[in-house]
């Protein structure tokens, strides 16, 4: 449970760590790997963790326990583990939800590019089976888990690149009643617009590299979860060894003090933005869970908070392919090429090139991911200039 609203938590949270009376507004970045203690019994507690402290850096640091806290209290949950990279935290969720050798992942079928490969080139030789299913369709999500026994349930909050929006609570409770565990990368839904842990999700977790850093300057990753949950994943770190800096860790908690600021605002953009390219004649479809055309606008509605839809917007140049995409990618002048998202400055990438690269153009249109499709993460800058440069962009490609 919050104990306030999460726009406020965001600016507080995890900064109590200080010494009492005189404390540092912005928690310390503490770059000691090892640690002094007044006896060896003192470091035998730590060690056996009957008293709270510190050891060493690869075990856990007081920056990075800021960050941890921090995090915990945005999601509503009772720990968080923090990582290298958003690749590094699902690496670890999928591993301490039971993805060993002899066990099946059912997975979303449209997850980021760098997911499916870590499904595909670490689970799967390593002796997990992998199936995959359309999360949007509950009934094939029930007939899947029935069909074998499941360990773990692999979605995306929000899919990448084509938006999909999954029913959290309907999945959550056909895994559970399954017996397995459920991991979900909420990146592309920030914490403001929907905390999944209070819907039944085991293991809720973001690429922090996204949103929460949120400058394009850090890297990181994030699970929350339970406390037993997370011991087990920080038991399991301590030797695969995927830790987030305090340095990092530091940049990310600054992130997170605007995180709310900047979603709402980008979430704001990002619908006028949508808006603007579903009139357009160069646009053949716009992806973006905000707008009443989309396939689970009543679901986004349901379950985001205060009828925000994210801050991605898809879309379709029409009858493009990879040349006029990258033309209207280079004719851009304030909009930025770059593979990334949830940056205070917009982005955008050509999905086929990048984050769903390692597919072959078969597979990709299996997924709907058309020759024409570009993923835009709108920024912070005022929309009005977003709108323009877009309409510029696509105005050029309309001259003979
Ligand atoms: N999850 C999603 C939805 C992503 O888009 C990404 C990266 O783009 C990741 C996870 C991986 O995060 P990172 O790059 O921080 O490892």
């Amino acid at each position: 449970m919050r104990d306030y609203a999460i726009g406020t938590l965001s600016v507080h949270a995890g900064e109590d760590s200080g010494q009492p009376g005189c404390r540092p507004i912005s928690a310390p970045i503490h770059h000691a790997v090892t640690y002094l203690h007044d006896s060896l019994e003192d470091l035998d507690a730590v060690l056996a963790g009957s008293r709270p402290g510190f050891v060493y850096g690869r075990y856990a640091n007081p920056t990075v326990d800021s960050l941890e806290r921090a995090v915990s209290r945005l999601e509503g949950t009772e720990s968080a583990l923090a990582c290298a990279s958003g690749m590094a935290a699902l690496h670890l969720a999928l591993h301490c939800a039971g993805a060993r050798r002899g066990a099946t992942i059912l997975a979303a079928r449209d997850l980021y590019g760098g997911t499916r490969a870590l499904l595909s080139e670490v689970f799967v030789p390593a002796g997990v089976t992998v199936k995959f299913a359309d999360m949007t369709d509950i009934e094939a999500v029930r007939q899947s888990v029935r069909s074998v026994p499941t360990a773990v349930v692999l979605a995306e909050t929000i899919s990448n690149p084509l938006l999909r929006v999954i029913d959290v609570p309907a999945v959550s409770t056909i895994s559970h009643q399954a017996g397995a565990q459920f991991v979900l990368d909420n990146t592309f839904a920030v914490p403001c617009l929907y905390p999944p842990a209070a819907d039944g999700v085991d293991w809720v977790v973001y690429s922090a590299t996204k949103y929460h850093g949120g400058h394009g300057d850090v890297m990181g990753g994030l699970i929350a979860s339970s406390f037993d949950r997370c011991r087990a994943a920080r038991e399991a770190n301590k030797v695969l060894g995927s830790i987030l800096g305090p340095s990092e860790a530091w940049l990310v908690l600054r992130g997170i003090k605007t995180l709310v600021l900047r979603s709402r605002q980008q979430c704001a953009s990002a619908l006028t933005v949508a808006r603007f390219l579903q009139t357009h004649p160069r646009i053949a479809r716009v992806f973006y869970p905000g707008l009443t055309t989309h396939p689970q606008f009543t679901l986004a509605r349901r379950l985001f908070a205060s009828n925000l839809a994210g801050a991605i917007v898809s879309f379709e140049l029409k009858g493009a392919g990879r040349d006029e995409v990258f033309r209207f990618m280079e004719g851009l002048r304030l909009i930025t090429s770059a593979t990334s998202l949830g940056d205070v400055y917009s982005l955008i990438l050509y999905p086929a090139q990048s984050s769903h690269r390692g597919l072959s153009s078969t597979e990709r249109a299996d997924l709907g991911i058309g020759e024409g499709l570009v993923r835009l993460s709108v920024g912070i800058e005022e929309p009005v200039d977003l709108v323009q440069d877009l309409a510029q962009a696509l105005g050029s490609l309309e001259e003979p």
